[in-house]
């Protein structure tokens, strides 16, 4: 009896062992992909694809798969491939020719067929194109985070790296770059062939090529000549950046040459310029993309659009070391090599820089944007839960990129930079050209520090939120008795305490002082004040390097003209903004009219960007529409005239933006009319064919009939490649209610959705205010949307899809809708309900602020 229940009971377990490691799911599991990494070393892609001219015809690929192989259990083994079983044209293992099976977005491997040791599959297909991002007359491959296998049979996780050898059969006058170098081509009649050398060991993510009819740029990069492929045809832009952006290039690369004590580890450099990119770029070692509008700017560039630039090109380069040499194990860590390209980018810009203007750089592009998540119901931690990479794109958002270098900045104040910089040195060595976990840095970085890394480590990297800080003070006589500060999560959870360090800061008649403290405890007094001369007022946080909502003191708001520092400025301003949303200080009118007087005083280009900013959402954001009506021509007059007296163009290019933005005046809209039918910009100032284009929309948006202004901005256009976006956008600007409709409810077929990045704009012009009343109605069908537009589209779309559609309500209708989409689906998907609390904070806070 024992005896055959124990037979029964292992042929029983047997068999669900089996059944268990058999199991096809969509998506590449966590499960799946465990069990190939056990198994499978030494990959190897030989590919070639032939890419017919026209766009509609089908890409022919042909692949050989080589790798070692561990055959451990009797199961079949998973190639990844998310595309119909009719793309798969034939498939042999080990030379022998068997019959294509296709489950659950994978081809089935008999294990009969393979062997212990070395193995080669071959594969015959028609390319998927999802990923392929197909043009008129160019494509680009875009396969992060898991969408090589919608193009090509792969083991598509990133701990799988593999050498590619890449052909590529294009037409005859089209230009190729991709991850290796060009061995040598071939010339037939009508096309050519690429033969590119074999890649350095890449993660599937990071294999990629771009052909088509591109222009061609090269310069040295290092020691060698590197291209860079291009579409612009603005010559005045093209003159003004070509060397800029070779020069950026080149001193962010040494300069992480020296800081890593690692040369360049992949074998060439390569740049390809996309216009309307989907993203700001993609670090693909030798073929990196970026986005054309970022790089090629004119000589009237502002110093945002110069510092998104030096950025961008810093941030992809630094991906060559942390990302591309160091690859995470599984995408839930991507957030590391996107902290790392960020922070390392700010320090690469910052090296040559004044001190106090890289302050304030990172303080204005990293501290706004993380908030903007950080502070609503639907924040997410730095570190969060990833089951199947098929949900990898919705790791991504403001927390990682602008959170995480927060978090970074603070941890490298707590160990000290030398200490820091030497335990990244050690983890790059440790892990080059393999994978890493965010804990194997941390247990790195512990060598170096006797701080406590590992509860840090938990509420800054494994929770979410921020605190809300505040200070007492009292004293004796002229003097402070005693000072200490306070901490408590924004959101009613006690447990939480962010240790930090940042500046207090004592205003006097002559001279300020700034006291350094380190904030370990839910309550804290500081003895380094105690006996200090009573200041006029207080600020918290002057350096900017805190974070969370810390209490302005309004006498520091009074006197705000003898703040000199810059950075102290625009951390006061950040300050007010952020205790505004949080009804800790002032009202919404009330801020508007102290970030608008402040327009004719800053005189700070960063400032002032971040002022206007402010200003434009809370005009339109938190205040109702009677009051916008009532504000706005004072409120026109006051940016004009601060406008005027400006001496930089820059900045009254800001304020003209910031005009452009909250006009409603009949006055008003002559005078921006007059400017662009003219194309004559206000006295002292440029504008491109760009900003011609942005005031065309402006003015339409508030023009009952406006056919004659987007056609005629329509024929001004020049540029192939913007004509197509503006006549996207244009639907959506449309005074006219049906082809609004048609456009939206276009966008349900996806072949309508694939410029994601003249959607995204479209959108904002869609649900603009002054269209709400109708567009309302969209509200619903949006949000049904989302789900298949985070499976169809990339990975920011759908964040600037719920951002431009909710960016800018504040009817309660709209928040209703929210709430009855969300009661109507109980069960929906924990990360996309995430993201829809974080764009509809602000229509939250509306409720109470908006007055
Ligand atoms: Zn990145």
């Amino acid at each position: 009896m024992i005896k055959s229940s124990l037979i029964l009971f292992m042929f029983g377990s047997f068999l669900m062992m089996q059944a268990q490691l058999q199991k096809v799911e969509d998506g590449v599991s966590w499960d799946l992909a465990q069990k190939r990494k056990e198994k499978i070393s030494a990959v190897k892609y030989n590919l070639s694809f032939k890419i017919p001219e026209n766009k509609s015809e089908d890409i022919l690929g042909n692949e050989s798969i080589t790798f070692v192989y561990q055959k451990v259990v009797d199961a079949p083994l998973q190639i990844d491939f998310k595309e119909k079983s009719t793309n798969i044209k034939s498939v042999s293992v080990n030379g022998i020719s068997v019959t294509p099976k296709l489950e659950n977005e994978h081809i089935l491997i008999d294990p009969i067929n393979l062997t212990q040791g070395s193995n080669q599959i071959n594969i015959e297909f028609v390319a998927g194109n999802s990923a392929l991002n197909r043009r008129e007359d160019f494509l680009y491959t875009l396969f992060v985070p898991d969408r090589a296998r919608t193009v090509f049979p792969c083991f598509d996780q990133p701990n799988l790296k593999a050498i590619f050898q890449l052909s590529l059969t294009i037409p005859k006058d089209w230009k190729a770059l991709a991850n290796a170098k060009l061995k040598d081509s071939t010339i037939s009649l009508s096309d050519k062939t690429c033969h590119f050398a074999e890649s350095d060991i890449l993660p599937t993510y990071l294999f990629s090529f771009a052909a088509g009819n591109f222009k061609s740029h090269s310069a040295k990069i290092g020691s060698e000549n590197a291209e860079i492929l291009y579409r612009e045809t603005d010559e005045g832009k093209i003159k003004n950046s070509m060397d800029s952006i070779y020069s950026i290039y080149n001193s962010t690369l040494n300069y992480y040459e020296k800081w890593t004590g690692i040369k360049y580890p992949f074998q060439a450099n390569g740049l390809i310029s996309i216009p309307d990119f989907q993203f700001g770029g993609m670090e693909h070692p030798g073929a990196i993309l970026f986005q054309n509008s970022t790089l090629f700017l004119d000589k009237d560039a502002t110093q945002n659009q110069l510092n998104n630039r030096s950025n961008l090109i810093g941030h992809e380069v630094a991906h060559m070391w942390f990302g591309d040499l160091v690859t995470m194990e599984w995408f839930n860590d991507v957030w590391t090599k996107e902290v790392f390209a960020n922070f390392m980018a700010d320090k690469s810009t910052g090296a040559n820089i004044d001190p106090e203007v890289k302050a304030l750089k990172f303080l204005t592009s990293h501290f706004p944007a993380a908030y903007s998540v950080d502070r609503s119901l639907g924040a997410n931690p730095i570190r969060q839960q990833l089951d199947n990479l098929k949900n990898a794109g919705m790791m991504y958002g403001p927390i990682i990129y602008d959170k995480a270098p927060i978090m970074m900045q603070q941890l490298e104040l707590l160990m000290g930079s030398e200490n820091f910089q030497k335990g990244i040195q050690e983890y790059l060595r440790t892990f080059s050209y393999k994978n890493a976990t965010w804990p194997d840095l941390i247990g790195i970085l512990d060598k170096y520090t006797t701080q406590d890394l590992q509860s840090w480590n938990k509420i800054w990297v494994n929770e979410s939120g921020r605190p809300f800080i505040d200070y007492k003070v009292k004293l004796k006589g002229n003097s402070i008795k005693s000072f200490s500060i306070s901490q408590r999560p924004e959101f009613n959870d006690s447990k939480k305490l962010w240790v930090q360090t940042f500046p207090v800061t004592l205003y006097y008649a002559d001279r300020e002082e700034n006291i350094q403290i380190n904030l370990q405890k839910k309550e804290q007094k500081f003895v380094e004040l105690k006996g200090k001369e009573k200041p006029l007022y207080i600020q918290l946080n002057a350096s900017g390097i805190g974070y969370g909502i810390f209490k302005t003191d309004d006498q520091l708001i009074s006197n705000f003209d003898k703040i000199k520092n810059p950075v102290s400025r625009a951390s006061a301003y950040i300050s007010t903004f952020e205790n505004m949303l949080n009804s800790s200080g002032m009202t919404p009118e009330k801020a508007l009219q102290f970030f608008v007087n402040r327009f004719s005083k800053e005189d700070n280009e960063l400032n002032l960007s971040l002022i206007s900013g402010y200003s434009s959402t809370i005009f339109w954001e938190f205040l109702k529409e009677e009051k916008r009506n009532a504000l706005s021509s004072g409120l026109e007059t006051t940016i004009l005239k601060a406008m005027e007296g400006k001496a930089e163009k820059n900045q009254k290019k800001i304020l003209w933006d910031c005009f452009q933005n909250v006009f409603l005046t009949q006055p008003a809209y002559n005078k921006a009319f007059e400017v662009w039918n003219n194309q004559k910009p206000p006295a002292g100032m440029t504008l491109n064919d760009d900003d011609y284009t942005n005031l065309a929309n402006a003015l339409a948006l508030r023009s009952n009939d406006n056919s004659d202004i987007l056609n005629k901005q329509l024929s001004r256009i020049k540029n192939p490649d913007k004509i197509a976006r503006f006549k996207i956008v244009m639907q959506a600007v449309s005074s006219d209610k049906t082809t609004r409709d048609n456009f939206f409810y276009g966008l349900a077929d996806k072949k309508n959705r694939s410029n994601e990045s003249a959607i995204g704009s479209a959108l904002y012009y869609l649900h603009h205010p002054l269209r709400q009343k109708i567009s309302i109605a969209y509200l619903p069908k949006s949000l049904e949307l989302l789900q298949e537009i985070q499976t169809t589209g990339d990975i920011f779309f759908p964040n600037n899809w719920l951002k431009g559609i909710f960016g800018y309500y504040q009817n309660p209708k709209a928040l209703e809708i929210v709430n009855d989409f969300f009661k109507a689906n109980p069960n929906y998907n924990s990360i996309l309900k995430n993201k829809i609390l974080q764009a509809t904070d602000n229509l939250r806070r509306a409720q109470s602020l908006a007055k």
